[in-house]
């Protein structure tokens, strides 16, 4: 991945993605400016801290405050209509969605610690999309079923599509002691040695198996457990980074 750094804000970008000039896309990094926490989450920490630092984010980025949603682990995507925005009216309620499709002129923001956050994008229409999907969500493949949801409702040919998968927790560091009873029997071979799992490999396969074509997914390969630079659920951080992105009209 690229490093990039705006308003004294670190982070960092996919390569793939920057060839497309209108989209404008961020991975934050857990440093705010002067090196503070930058908690993307308005459910965890304080709250108009978080709403302050996604404001702050997204000018950086020149995009329009991000629509954002609760989010549950679950394979309900949530397709914004023109000039139509989303913020979860009960912060930390049951109800949510874990994929966000967008158009032109709408930010999107994804909240993480150890879950992908996955970008898609189809330059011919400037349609972004932006997935949460952790090891749930995974197993459910919503990165699968948003690709397909491109292509039924917005007409989009997956082939056309690109996609940067964030940093997340790798296969170095996701045991999974129970895969026999939550790792459907089609999704075990990504299971590696002593139980480990590699969600990465599962991502680009079910993006694949969508229709997107291997050389247009990055994959970032850095593993928010190992990496200092991320929140991570599992080191025992209780605040999350954020994917953010926009298209510019
Ligand atoms: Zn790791």
């Amino acid at each position: 991945m690229l490093r990039r750094e705006k308003d004294g804000l670190v982070y960092l970008a996919f390569k793939t993605l920057e060839a497309f000039p209108e989209l404008r896309h961020a991975v934050f990094t857990k440093r705010g400016p002067g090196g503070r926490p930058f908690n993307l989450s308005p459910a965890k920490g304080d709250p108009a801290e978080a709403l302050a630092n996604i404001s702050l984010a997204a000018r950086a980025l020149g995009i329009a405050e991000p629509s954002f949603v609760n989010q549950v682990h679950g394979d309900e995507i949530l397709s914004l209509a023109p000039g139509e925005t989303s913020r979860p009216a009960v912060v930390g309620g049951k109800e949510g969605r874990d994929a966000l499709v967008g158009r032109p002129g709408l930010g999107l923001l994804i909240k993480l610690a150890d879950c992908q956050g996955i970008i898609l994008y189809h330059p011919g229409t400037k349609t972004p999309a932006l997935i949460h999907s952790g090891w749930r969500g995974s197993v459910l493949n919503i990165a699968g079923k948003t690709v397909d949801f491109l292509r039924r409702e917005r007409g989009i040919p997956p082939r056309e599509l690109f996609a940067g998968v964030s940093p997340s927790i790798g296969p170095c560091c996701m045991e999974f002691k129970d895969w026999r009873t939550l790792i459907p029997e089609g999704l075990r071979r990504f299971k590696r040695e002593g139980g480990f799992m590699d969600f990465w490999a599962m991502t680009v396969f079910q993006l694949t198996e969508a229709g997107v074509p291997p050389e247009n997914i990055e994959l970032s390969g850095l593993c928010t457990r190992c990496d200092d630079e991320f929140f991570s659920h599992r080191k025992g951080d209780a605040l999350r980074f954020g994917v953010m992105c926009g298209v510019l009209t």
